[in-house]
């Protein structure tokens, strides 16, 4: 009954396991405290050490951040150009994410820029992107001040920098040798795309120059996590930080990002309409990259992955020569609740009209349910990033996943479950790959530029990819990604 369930409830740990600190206003932000509601359970828990090293980044950024002492100091020495070798000036550094792409992107990125200012002891602080659209998206995670970076940033046109500046790492480690004299920031490209020498900066260490620059402006848009893991002066660090590497992102994502009260309703709303009572729920995530019409193989590849990984039951089919079969009574039947979330609603459609027309094989009842179908992709534009968040989220609270490969948007809905997701291959021509799916190894991103070459060595070679860094492997459905095991 409902009185035991919420006994239950009671018990649940809002602070999930002390990844989160108490005292926020609740009603601000409902998702922070509301979630574990949610969640089955946590996969994975934070390490005393991780909780502890959160602890010390919220009071750096409460002590360095936006409208601080240290904070208007050191705006005044980027706006003078007063820079170069500031080590210690006030103990504030900072590191600048520029927000770009999509909304998978963008998640995948922030998380792992987090990761990276923890590690190098920087104040995080966020653009918020074209239309200031991430207030809207995200609340603020560090009590007692803000992560966004202030409209008065001095470098006007950060946002446009770029691999041929020359604050970028690339350049300073080849062109400069290192030295950052004369410069106000390095510029950190770590871009899918990003040039071998700009991947250097994922192998910096304490005798390489980025501690010296106080203000570092990074552009990201993947998880860029799994290249950290290449550097050997953070290995010590991140075994402390987690004992378990599948769960970076899970346990990070976790802690920084709580969607606001307008996300948080609508995927609350839907939820409790549409899976909440269901027996089991299952995530697909269809995301078509080479059309925005409706492609007959792409269908036929998630029931092929459902059918291959008994996610779906099968239906009876009408017998030869017309006979239907009785309908089967349904008291009492397993109920499954299909959440599918793309940008078209064809394949939805197909599915649903599929469970109608007939019955399952096993009398199941499958209910399939897709949130919106906004057609093609946008950019900074708020009503859609909304739905697509919202979106995100739901994916995170099914019990079972099907993702697509390449999309970040996949990436995020899976980590933030803490789900390990079936993963259908990306067939790059025209054809049903075979086998359409597989079951993932972890349930982190997939990195898709990391070094390719080892940072001990720091041979900048293409064609030497790195094997042997521990909890590192190939991604299933990105050949030259890698992701954390
Ligand atoms: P990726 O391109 O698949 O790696 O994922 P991103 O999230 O970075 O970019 C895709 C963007 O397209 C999203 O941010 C949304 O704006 C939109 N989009 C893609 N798939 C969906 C979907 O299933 N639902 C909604 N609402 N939007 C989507």
């Amino acid at each position: 009954g409902s009185q035991r369930e919420n006994v239950v409830e009671s018990k649940k740990d809002v602070l999930l396991g002390g990844l989160l600190v108490p005292g926020f206003d609740e009603q601000s932000c409902a998702s922070r405290y509301q979630s574990t509601f949610y969640y089955k359970n946590m996969t994975r828990q934070p390490s005393p050490y991780l909780i502890k090293r959160l602890r010390e980044q919220e009071a750096l950024q409460r002590r360095c951040g936006p409208g601080t002492e240290p904070y208007i100091r050191a705006s005044e020495r980027i706006r003078t150009g007063a820079t170069t070798d500031v080590d210690h000036i006030d103990g504030c550094s900072y590191l600048v994410l520029i927000s770009y792409r999509g909304l998978g992107n963008r998640i995948l990125a922030a998380t792992s820029a987090f990761l990276y200012a923890l590690l190098t002891d920087r104040v995080l602080l966020m653009d918020p992107g074209y239309g200031d659209t991430l207030p809207r998206l995200f609340c603020e995670p560090f009590p007692g001040t803000t992560w966004l970076l202030p409209r008065d940033f001095p470098v006007s046109n950060f946002k446009d920098l770029n691999e041929s500046a020359p604050e970028a790492y690339g350049n300073v480690a080849v062109n400069r040798s290192g030295s950052v004299s004369g410069l106000r920031f390095v510029y950190l490209h770590l871009d899918h795309g990003a040039s071998p020498a700009n991947l250097l900066a994922y192998c910096d260490d304490h005798r390489e120059f980025l501690h010296r620059a106080q203000w570092a402006v990074l552009r990201a848009d993947q998880y860029i996590a799994a290249g950290i893991f290449f550097n050997p002066a953070y290995r010590d660090e991140l075994d402390r930080l987690f004992p378990r590497k599948d769960a970076v992102f899970y346990l990070l994502s976790r802690y920084l990002l709580h969607p606001t009260n307008e996300i948080w309703g609508m995927v609350t709303r839907f939820y409790n309409a549409y899976m909440k009572d269901a027996d089991e729920r299952l995530g697909i995530q269809i995301r078509v990259f080479d059309s925005n019409k409706p492609l007959q193989r792409i269908l036929d590849q998630v029931l092929a992955c459902t059918a291959q990984e008994h996610l779906l039951p099968g239906v009876v089919r009408k017998k030869e020569g017309g006979g239907v079969p009785p309908p089967i009574p349904t008291a009492g039947a397993r109920s499954k609740a299909v959440l599918i979330t793309g940008l078209s609603s064809w394949y939805h459609d197909n599915i649903r009209e599929m469970y109608w027309k007939s019955a399952t094989a096993g009398g199941e009842v499958v209910s399939v349910h897709q949130p919106s179908h906004e057609g093609y992709q946008r950019w900074f534009h708020g009503d859609h990033d909304v739905k697509a968040l919202a979106e995100i989220y739901l994916l995170s609270l099914t019990d079972r996943i099907v993702t697509s490969g390449w999309s970040t948007f996949g990436y995020a809905g899976t980590g933030l479950g803490g789900l390990t997701p079936y993963i259908m291959f990306r067939g790059l021509d025209g054809l049903v790959p075979s086998p359409p799916c597989t079951k993932a190894m972890s349930m982190e991103p997939c990195s898709f530029a990391v070094p390719h070459f080892d940072c001990t060595k720091k041979e900048i070679d293409r064609d030497v990819i790195q094997v042997d860094v521990p909890h590192v492997r190939a991604c299933e459905d990105v050949f030259w990604g890698v992701k954390l095991t």
